[in-house]
C-alpha cells in the first residue's frame, strides 16, 4: 500500500527513524559500553552483554494500541528493509538506517496448525511455527539480519575498513552467517568454525556454497566455541555468535510475530523451544517482557524449554526447586539426533538465569520450565509430526516430544495451546530419518525404529523387454500392490 493511502495518524510513524541509543550493557557488573566498538563480553569482568536502549521511554509515550496498529498496518508497506524482522523497528536495533538494513526474506515463518488427527494423538491444540522457512533454513537468519545489517552499518563509517566475522557453529549459525556475509560482499569476509563429522553435509554444503572458508576442528561444538572466543578476545574479528547481543536483538522477532499472530492476546499460550547455546529462548522471553513493558500484550505466555537427555545442562540447572542451591555446571554432551541443540555449556547461560527469574516473577513460578527428552521421543515426535503434514526437524520433533512431557506430566492445563518452534527445515537434518528407516542408529543415540514410522522407496522391475509394453506392465503391477479397483 502507498504511504498516502494510511491513515493519517499512522503514516506518520509507519517509516521509522533511528532514534534509539542503544548500549552494550554488561549483565555482570553493569557496566556500559559504546556500540561503536566491536565488543562482545565486558572488558572489565568477562560478563555477558544484552543490548539496553537508554531511550526506551520515547517508546512509552505511546499506549499499547499505538503499537499494534503501528505493527499491524506496517506489514501493509512494500519497503523492503521493513518487510522481515525490522517490521518491529523500533524494539530490534533503532539506530541502523533503513539504507544499512539487509532483508533476505526472513522472518514472517508460517504458523501451521496441528490437523485433528495430531491435536486428538498429542492431546492439545498447537501449532508449529515454521522457522525451517527462513532464508537458510533455520531461525538463526533472524538474528543475522540484524548482527550484519549492524555490521554493514559499522563498515561504512570512517576508517572501518574491510571485516572478517567469525563463527563457531552447530551448522546453522555458520549457514546463516555466511549467507549474510556473502550478500553483503566484499566489505566482508567470513570464516566459519565446525566440529568436524558433527554437523550434516547439508548444513556443511550451505556456508560453502556461500563462499565462506570452513574450517573443521577435532571435538564438538564446545571446543569450536572456545577456539572462536580466544580469536575474537585476540584478534579483530566480528563474532557472529550468540554472544553478539545484535543476534539476541534479531531473534526477539519470534515473539513479536507470535504476539502479532494471535492479535496480541496470548492466554493460554505455551512457547515450546529446543535449548542448545540458550540464544533463542533468551530472545523469546526478552521479546515478550519488552512487550508486556510496553503494554503490547497483557500477559506473558509460558516459555517451556526442551533438551535432550544427551545434552542437558539448563534442565538439569532447574531440576533444583530452591533457587539459592542453583549451581550451574557444563555437562559433557551424548551423540544425539537434535545435534543442532547439542551443547553442554551453554553460552547464554547467564542471561536465561537472569530473564527467567524477570518472567516468573511477573507470570508466576510456572511460567518458565525446562523438561528433557529422549532421543528415542525426539524422532518418534518428529516422525509423527510430519506425517500429518508439517515440516520439522529433529529440533522440531524436540519441542513436540517436549509439550508432550509436559502434557503427560500434567504441567499443562486442558486449554492451553502449543506454539512449537520448528527451528530448521526438515531437509537440513534428513539423514537421522535415514537412519531411523533404515535402523542405522550407533547404539549411543539409542533409538530403536517403529516399524509404523519407518517407510522405504519400492523398487519396481518390468517383466517385459519391450518398451511398448512396459508401461502397462509397471501400471498392472502397481494396481496389483495398491489394490486398485478396474473402471466400470
Ligand atoms: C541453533 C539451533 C538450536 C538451538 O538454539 P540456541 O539458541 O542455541 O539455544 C535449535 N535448533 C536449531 C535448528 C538450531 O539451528
Ligand atoms: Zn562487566
Amino acid at each position: 500500500m502507498k504511504l498516502d493511502d494510511f491513515p493519517k495518524d499512522i503514516q506518520l510513524h509507519l517509516i521509522p527513524r533511528p532514534t534509539g541509543d542503544l548500549v552494550y550493557r554488561c549483565l555482570e557488573c553493569g557496566a556500559e559500553y559504546d556500540i561503536s566498538q566491536l565488543l562482545y563480553t565486558c572488558p572489565k569482568c568477562k560478563g555477558l552483554f544484552l543490548l539496553e536502549d537508554k531511550a526506551a521511554d520515547r517508546l512509552k509515550a505511546h499506549p499499547g494500541i499505538f503499537w499494534r496498529r503501528l505493527f499491524d498496518y506496517r506489514k501493509m508497506l512494500n519497503i523492503p528493509a521493513l518487510k522481515g524482522v525490522f517490521l518491529f523497528y523500533e524494539l530490534i536495533a533503532p539506530v541502523i538506517p533503513l539504507t544499512d538494513i539487509i532483508y533476505l526474506g526472513e522472518g514472517h515463518t508460517p504458523q501451521v496448525a496441528a490437523n485433528d488427527a495430531l491435536r486428538e494423538e498429542v492431546g492439545r491444540a498447537f501449532y508449529f511455527k515454521n522457522d525451517g522457512q527462513n532464508p537458510s533454513a533455520s531461525f538463526k537468519d533472524r538474528g543475522m539480519a540484524a548482527a550484519l545489517s549492524y555490521l554493514n552499518f559499522l563498515a561504512k563509517q570512517p576508517g572501518a575498513g574491510k571485516m572478517l566475522a567469525i563463527c563457531a557453529s552447530t551448522g546453522d549459525t555458520s549457514a546463516a552467517a555466511a549467507l549474510y556475509s556473502a550478500y553483503l560482499g566484499k566489505q566482508i569476509a567470513s570464516a566459519v568454525l565446525l566440529p568436524h563429522g558433527k554437523v550434516t553435509p547439508q548444513q556443511l554444503a550451505q556456508p560453502l556454497g556461500s563462499g565462506a572458508r570452513v574450517l573443521e576442528v577435532p571435538g564438538v561444538f564446545d571446543d569450536c566455541m572456545k577456539v572462536v572466543e580466544n580469536l575474537a578476545d585476540n584478534y579483530q574479528v566480528a563474532l557472529l555468535n550468540s554472544k553478539n547481543s545484535w543476534r539476541i536483538r534479531g531473534q526477539e522477532s519470534y515473539a513479536y510475530e507470535i504476539a502479532q499472530y494471535f492479535d496480541y492476546d496470548l492466554q493460554k499460550k505455551v512457547i515450546a523451544v529446543p535449548i542448545g547455546n540458550a540464544g533463542n529462548i533468551t530472545a523469546i522471553m526478552q521479546g515478550f517482557l519488552r512487550l508486556l513493558d510496553l503494554g503490547v500484550i497483557e500477559e506473558l505466555p509460558r516459555v517451556l524449554g526442551v533438551q535432550s537427555r544427551h545434552a542437558n545442562p539448563v534442565f538439569r540447572y532447574y531440576l533444583e526447586p530452591d533457587k539459592a542451591k542453583r549451581v550451574f555446571k557444563p555437562v559433557t554432551v551424548q551423540p544425539s539426533v537434535a545435534q543442532a541443540a547439542m551443547i553442554g555449556a551453554p553460552v547464554s547461560m547467564p542471561r536465561v538465569i537472569r530473564l527467567a527469574e524477570e518472567y516468573t516473577r511477573r507470570a508466576g513460578a510456572d511460567a518458565v520450565t525446562v523438561v528433557e527428552v529422549t532421543e528415542q521421543e525426539i524422532m518418534d515426535s518428529m516422525l509423527l509430526a510430519n506425517r500429518h503434514g508439517h515440516i520439522a526437524c529433529t529440533q522440531g520433533g524436540e519441542s513436540l516430544a517436549g509439550f508432550r512431557a509436559a502434557i503427560k506430566a500434567g504441567l499443562l492445563s486442558p486449554e492451553e495451546v502449543g506454539v512449537l518452534d520448528a527451528t530448521a527445515h526438515h531437509l537440513k537434518f534428513i539423514g537421522f530419518q535415514q537412519m531411523y528407516f533404515d535402523n542405522t542408529f550407533p547404539p549411543e543415540f539409542e533409538v530403536t525404529p517403529k516399524p509404523e514410522y519407518q517407510n522405504r522407496p519400492q523398487l519396481l522391475t518390468p517383466q517385459t523387454g519391450d518398451p511398448e509394453k512396459k508401461t502397462q506392465d509397471l501400471a498392472s503391477q502397481i494396481a496389483a500392490l495398491l489394490n486398485l479397483t478396474p473402471k466400470g
